[in-house]
């Protein structure tokens, strides 16, 4: 793939830079030398283990990588990763420490301490033990964002066991197909939850999912969350708070392997079929906690984190489960939607506990700027210090918009690329050290090694756009695919030899900052010319009149590719289609303008909502399908799959501009 240099983010956007925050670079806990130990990757590896995790026996070898594409990291060693969380502070006279401050949507809150959280886990891994779960086994978790949630994920880890988290927003087919892949013994599930106001029901779906056939499910533990009348089995069915809240406090954490398996946990589906990804003890703990002390720029006794990310996705097991915990740090947990019970709930929160990091995706912080900066501007946001972003590219509209309304022109934001796969952070910017680009993830974390390579693999000079790669293992980097090691040999390793195959296209600028273009898959091919729909999307969300941008490559007879945008309006944009304006031309001849006439849109199809997952990212694929004039594929995880049959009848209809 070789994007031409011309078209893709050219001189005409060289990017606005914002250099280290002084409070960062004199009070950070590490400084540049951080970057040069890095670069000797075993060592910094072995000794930041040693660092941020305690260990019940000492590891023997850093990596073996000797049955390549499997690594195994710290061979040898063992420990319990819920210890490592929860015991060891509780045990270093912190146990007073607040580890989660909860609030629930309907205006419910608790706070659970270090030491009360310990006493929950050990509860819970004496009541699941008791149902038969042990080391080895598997357990599926779905379940709303309580607090629930991470007792479960971490009374798992307590006994070895592997936990599968399924978004609680996901069909019970789709509950069922984790189910059976993974054998789960039991499944942990409350009989409902709140959203936008009205109460939901999640138990019915469980049994609906374990009626079909016959399954490895022994047990089903019913958190009781909002009172719901659910049907109960009585013979397998048992409420937490019979089993759970009547457990023994007394539990010795008993140490495991480092490669004893953590959690198993689905990709977004965005380009795909979901991939059961797997992830193991020692290696996955020490990067994210590293990672996060780093990025975060942690002071563990004053900072109050948030990451709005659910549980069921990987930057909820590692941002919201284990690294704060395991750093000892004091996190927000909330349930609900940002917009329930009012548009300014999430600054209310942030008012309210005083958080100081805030870490959310780029599509939370479009919806907010859609919503107006009046809103977050009646809150006291003074306590803020740092914001992250992750999930997908952040167009520096927005990163900009971040940074003065919600940052309030002071503080860094990291924007952070990395994978389900990949376990932990990857790329960002540290605050402390780099002048922030807006939109670009810019550089590897110490100790990994990404590069851009083009087709067939050689590196690429800075300003040319390839294919982002992983040279070397990390310790978080996934250990397979459950159950299909050809298909981990497939995905990630065969498209170049010794290197990982991200999927993401990338390039560095003249600084050697990495920017990512969006998924190769969505990379096009119009007359010849690459043009990446990261950027496109960007131009788009760069006019006043746009919220939101899809941009997708669809099949064309002339161009053997066309580029087709589906946009949500601003208000702006609503009245000046309303007024008569076309819209769509003015939209065309903007991005003309922005990147060049290669990349105007063949058609622009103004639509209410853009088909999202659960997570909040963009289903391209789908969009493609309707542009394409294909049945749609499979929308498991689409957050509302009606959008999709009214984006497919607006373009039936023949809205969307023409050639
Ligand atoms: P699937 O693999 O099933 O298609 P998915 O790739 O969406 O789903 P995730 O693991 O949730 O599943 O997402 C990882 C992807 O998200 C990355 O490969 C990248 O495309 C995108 N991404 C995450 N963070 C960033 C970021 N900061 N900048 C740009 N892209 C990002
Ligand atoms: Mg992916």
């Amino acid at each position: 793939m070789s994007f031409r240099k011309d078209i893709l983010m050219t001189d005409q956007q060289t990017p606005q830079t914002f250099p280290p925050n002084e409070s960062f670079v004199e009070n950070a806990r590490y400084d540049a030398s951080l970057l040069e130990r890095g670069k000797d990757h075993e060592a910094y590896w072995a000794e930041t283990a040693r660092e941020v995790l305690t260990w019940d026996t000492d590891f023997t070898q850093t990596l073996d990588w000797s049955d390549a594409p499997f690594a195994q990291w710290f061979v040898g060693g063992k420990l319990n990763a819920a210890y490592n969380a929860l015991d060891r502070h509780v045990e270093a006279g912190r146990g007073d420490r607040v580890a989660i401050y909860f609030e629930g949507e309907p205006g419910d809150s608790r706070t659970y301490t270090y030491a009360d959280l310990t006493r929950e886990v050990k509860k819970a891994a004496n009541a699941f033990a008791s149902l038969g779960v042990r080391q080895g086994d598997r357990v599926a978790v779905y379940l709303p964002m309580i607090p629930e949630a991470v007792i479960t994920m971490l009374a798992c880890a307590r006994l070895g066991a592997a936990h599968s988290v399924v978004f609680g927003g996901f069909s019970p087919d789709a509950l069922r197909q984790r189910i059976d892949d993974a054998e789960a013994k039991l499944v942990v599930t409350a009989d409902g939850s709140y959203r936008r106001g009205q109460p939901t029901r999640l138990k019915p779906a469980v049994d609906e999912a374990l009626a079909k056939g016959t399954h490895t499910v022994q047990n089903v533990v019913v958190v009781k969350r909002n009172g719901e009348d659910v049907p109960f089995n009585a013979e397998t069915d048992l409420w937490w708070h019979d089993v759970v809240d009547t457990a023994s406090e007394e539990h010795t954490a008993e140490a495991f392997d480092a490669e004893n398996p953590l959690f198993i946990l689905y990709t977004s589906g965005t380009t795909g079929k979901p991939k059961g990804i797997l992830h193991t003890t020692g290696g996955y703990l020490v990067q994210g906690a590293q990672t996060f002390r780093h990025t975060f720029d942690l002071k563990e006794e004053t900072d109050v984190f948030w990451c709005t990310a659910d549980v069921g996705w990987v930057t909820g097991h590692s941002y919201v489960t284990y690294a704060p915990l395991v750093n000892g740090a004091t996190q927000v947990m909330y349930e609900g939607t940002p917009d329930t019970p009012h548009k300014g709930r999430w600054w209310e929160i942030v008012q309210k506990h005083r958080v100081s990091i805030l870490y959310t995706a780029p599509t939370a912080i479009r919806t907010f700027m859609k919503w107006g900066e009046e809103i977050p501007a009646q809150y006291d946001l003074s306590s803020l210090r740092l914001l992250g972003s992750v999930g997908e590219s952040i167009n520096p509209e927005a990163w900009l918009w971040y940074h003065r309304v919600i940052g309030g022109g002071r503080c860094p934001i990291v924007d952070t690329w990395w994978q389900t796969e990949t376990g932990a952070q990857m790329l960002t910017p540290l605050p402390g050290v780099h002048a922030l680009k807006p939109g670009s993830a810019q550089q590897p974390v110490p100790g990994v090694d990404i590069d851009v390579v083009d087709e067939m693999g050689d590196p690429l000079p800075n300003g040319q756009a390839g294919f982002l790669v992983i040279r070397r293992p990390w310790p978080s980097m996934l250990r397979g695919i459950w159950g299909d090691p050809e298909r981990f040999k497939k995905t990630y390793w065969s498209r170049f030899e010794n290197m990982y195959f991200a999927g993401d296209g990338a390039k560095r600028d003249e600084d050697g900052d990495i920017w990512l273009l969006g998924r190769v898959d969505d990379v096009m091919n119009v007359s010849g010319h690459r043009l990446s729909s990261t950027e496109i999307e960007s131009a788009l969300v760069g006019h006043p009149y746009v919220a939101e941008a899809a941009v997708i490559g669809a099949a064309d007879e002339t161009t053997g590719e066309a580029v087709v945008a589906f946009v949500m309006l601003q208000d702006e944009g609503e009245q000046a289609l309303a007024g008569g304006e076309d819209v769509e031309a003015t939209l065309r001849a903007h991005v003309g303008k922005e990147i060049g006439p290669i990349a105007k849109p063949r058609n622009v199809l103004v639509t209410p909502e853009l088909p999202k997952t659960r997570s909040g990212k963009i289903m391209r694929r789908l969009l493609k399908d309707v542009a394409e004039g294909r049945e749609i594929g499979d929308t498991m995880t689409l957050a509302d799959p009606t959008v999709m049959q009214q984006i497919a009848a607006d373009m039936r209809a023949g809205r969307g501009g023409k050639a």
